[in-house]
């Protein structure tokens, strides 16, 4: 996989990145464990937090630049770019303040004597990251992880280098050593390599249910805990008693939002009959009025996929929709313009016997489902090889509390599609992988919880 920036508005190639050899890195990986043993981990909760406060505040002085690098390279409208570098450094800021008190020892209820339970850092992770939040997705490794004392190596995608590099120096800038967090430009084999090294003690893998199995089962062979947050098609069920704009608002947010191109996105629009039509309508009106654009530009709406397999992926995944049975309320090819666009796409009339069913559209493309009641919605939502977030839709708090309660996945959202923030557990189930990122949980992923008994 070559490493490259390659402008989805333009289509043109910007710059292309040599990769690591075997050679360097082995330096890396010896590096990395060299700083954690005789550095980092032995730093305390003060100097971490430091350091990685100063990485929050130079994110947010150099904002735009940050968020240029993310707009050249995937294609995210400029103010989205914008809003993901601030949630990076609220999420740098949120385990340097935070991570002291969740990793303090904890001490046990015995009968006899003393025992506590103490949280101490891993070593060297090895993680692997998509595009598609270019930031956001390396915070969520970087924040907790560098604070609870231990050391990081990404493999980010190839094709946003120069956020990764971005990444890689803002530590440095902030005045982490050499080997706290690095960036690798590696290949799959170098990969499985790193993860097989017996100096790398877990893995962390987002990205989709595919790279998850491949990196899951390097980890399993190797007996390395990893974490992978993977791949969703998530429900937004609207009830017959929601409120309209609310579901309009949230389904249209839900769905275009980073152009479709988010794990949690609604993707799926499990409609009860009573308001489908209005739902429809309004919602089909909504998408018509994107505008498509330059991504940098304040007046677009609608940018570009972020590469040309994306886009002829999704180009695929609509006609074998179509040629299974489902039906085109809007949209479905692409834009007669340069740069990766497809036209915003609604999808009506899906069996289950259609290869679009189950799977996971990437894209701004809305598969509609109608049913007739609340039980028939729920069924539907869990008859999903995936697990990641879900949204219910009602005027009634409890009536969504109890839906959101059956509903198989990491996470549901009352009148709200799936949002992310610091504090609020991210993960999910079934193919959209275990383990969770972010808030207390997350930063308990990777580390020993170590047992001291005093008999
Ligand atoms: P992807 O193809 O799986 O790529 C993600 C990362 O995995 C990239 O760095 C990629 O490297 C790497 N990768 C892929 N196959 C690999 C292999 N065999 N060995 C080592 N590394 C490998 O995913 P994507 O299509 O870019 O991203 C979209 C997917 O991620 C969607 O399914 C989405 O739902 C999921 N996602 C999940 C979450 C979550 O938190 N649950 C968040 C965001 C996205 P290359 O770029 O070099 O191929």
């Amino acid at each position: 996989m070559a490493y490259q920036t390659i402008n989805p508005y333009t289509e043109e190639l910007v710059k292309t990145f040599n990769e690591h050899t075997n050679a360097q890195l082995e330096a890396i990986i010896a590096k990395a464990e060299e700083t954690y043993e005789n550095d980092w981990s032995l730093r305390s909760f003060a100097e971490r937090k430091a350091v990685i406060k100063k990485a929050a505040l130079i994110l947010l002085a150099r904002l735009d630049e940050f968020a240029k690098f993310t707009t050249l390279e995937m294609g995210k409208l400029f103010r989205e770019a914008q809003g993901e570098v601030v949630l990076s450094a609220d999420i740098l800021d949120y385990f340097a303040d935070n991570a002291e008190k969740f990793l303090a020892p904890e001490k046990l209820n015995v009968k006899e004597g003393e025992a506590f339970v103490e949280s101490e850092p891993l070593g060297v992770l090895f993680c692997v990251e998509p595009w598609n939040f270019p930031y956001y997705q390396l915070a969520r490794v970087a924040g907790p992880n560098l604070m609870a004392g231990n050391t990081l190596i990404v493999k980010h995608a190839s094709n946003v280098p120069q956020c990764a590099l971005a990444f890689e120096k803002l530590f440095l800038d902030a005045g982490a050593p050499v080997g706290a967090y690095t960036n690798v430009f590696i290949s799959y084999e170098q990969t499985a390599a790193a993860i097989s090294d017996k100096r790398i003690k877990a893995v962390a893998l987002t990205g989709s249910e595919r790279a998850g199995q491949w990196v899951a089962s390097e980890a399993g062979k190797a007996l390395k805990k990893s974490t992978m947050e993977l791949g969703g098609s998530d429900g937004f069920i609207v009830l017959d008693d929601a409120d309209m704009d609310t579901a309009v608002k949230w389904g249209i947010f839900g769905r275009m939002n980073n152009m479709g191109e988010s794990c949690v996105a609604a993707k799926r629009f499990i409609l009860h009959e009573k308001i489908a039509d209005t739902f429809l309508d309004r919602f089909r009106k909504g998408l018509e009025k994107l505008v498509p654009g330059d991504p940098m530009d304040s007046k677009t709406t609608l940018g570009p996929l972020c590469t040309k397999d994306a886009l002829d992926l999704v180009q695929k995944q609509i006609k074998a929709a179509v040629d299974g049975g489902a039906k085109v309320l809007l949209g479905g090819k692409r834009l007669d313009r340069p740069g990766y666009f497809l036209e915003p796409t609604i999808l009506t009339d899906i069996r289950p016997q259609n290869p679009a069913y189950y799977q996971e559209f990437f894209a701004p493309v809305a598969l509609v489902f109608r049913v007739k009641d609340e039980k028939e919605a729920i069924k539907l939502a869990n008859d999903s090889p995936y697990g990641l977030g879900g949204s219910v839709i009602t005027r009634d708090i409890e009536r969504g509390k109890r839906v959101a309660r059956q509903i198989e996945t990491g996470m549901v959202f009352i009148n709200s599609v799936t949002l992310t923030a610091p504090d609020l557990p991210f993960g999910g189930v079934k193919n959209s992988g275990y383990g969770r990122e972010l808030s207390d949980l997350g930063i308990g992923e990777f580390v020993n919880k170590k047992l001291i008994r005093v008999a």
